[in-house]
């Protein structure tokens, strides 16, 4: 693996299978003035076809020594860069336009998707590769036993789609888990969105704290506040039964009650 020790703590296993690599890049279809930021390029199983395809291209990377290497190897006006933490990145800096790809460390995946949600506007679309049980939350229709709260926050700001499964071998070292290829493209601004966004996010947080429970015993005080039948949703559901709609509904609902 080019003298490189994988790293356990950084989610370090790099992609070796040429024809999951081709498959990703031409999912991806790049072209030449496409702004695309890659998140951990690591030993550039990515980063090279991409570069093959791109006038230019912005990498993060974590650790040191992957980020001197890729440095070393390509000059500074095809390839910047950026020695951080993506979860310390502040994506306002990269400007819009933006297409995001990587085959991304499974421990920072969660943080990382809802970090992006916020930059939503800025982005064209993503493409990554995440645990296989992280895309089938990610895409899930209520009723799944997969719907969560990432289904309804990545939903309400995202059009996803799975696109194809990697089996643990395309990797050296191999993962334990089956891998996933994920797009999401970001929805307009006609898209359905909540008066006060922050509200939304508690309530869906909330809902799902207990997601075996009905809702009227989940949300306490606000059961009340819902006007249940005209939002077409039932106190005694549980929160895997409410669409990404229907918790909007429930927010707004809130909001006119003086939930702030
Ligand atoms: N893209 C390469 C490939 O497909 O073979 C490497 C993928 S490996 C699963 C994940 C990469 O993300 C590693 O290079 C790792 O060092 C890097 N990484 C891990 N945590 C990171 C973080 N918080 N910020 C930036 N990069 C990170």
């Amino acid at each position: 693996m080019a003298n490189h020790q994988a790293r356990k703590r950084f989610g370090q296993n790099f992609l070796v299978d040429q024809s999951v690599i081709d498959s990703i890049i031409r999912a991806i279809a790049p072209q030449r003035s496409d702004r695309m930021i890659e998140i951990g390029p690591g030993l550039s199983a990515l980063t090279a076809p991409l570069l093959d395809r791109l006038d230019h291209l912005t990498a993060i990377e974590i650790d040191r020594d992957l980020a001197a290497r890729l440095t070393q190897k390509y000059p500074a006006d095809r390839l910047t860069v950026v020695n951080e933490d993506v979860l310390q990145i502040d994506f306002s800096q990269f400007g819009s336009g933006l297409r995001i790809v990587g085959n991304l460390p499974y421990n920072i995946s969660s943080p990382l998707l809802f970090a992006l949600t916020n930059h939503a506007e800025q982005v064209i679309d993503q493409h990554f590769m995440l645990q296989r049980e992280v895309v089938d939350r990610m895409v899930a229709d209520p009723g799944s036993g997969d719907y969560s709260r990432l289904s309804v926050m990545l939903q309400s700001r995202w059009r996803m789609h799975k696109l194809f499964d990697v089996s643990p071998d395309a990797f050296d070292p191999p993962p334990r888990v089956t891998s996933s290829i994920v797009r999401m493209i970001p929805l307009g601004a006609d898209r359905l969105r909540a008066v006060n966004e922050d509200l939304f996010s508690r309530l869906v947080q909330k809902a799902f704290s207990q997601r075996r429970k009905m809702l009227r015993g989940v949300l306490g005080e606000w059961t009340s506040l819902i006007p249940w039948s005209d939002l077409g949703v039932e106190p005694t559901w549980r929160a895997e039964q409410v669409s990404v709609a229907g918790f909007i509904g429930m927010s707004d609902a809130l909001s006119a009650a003086g939930v702030v």
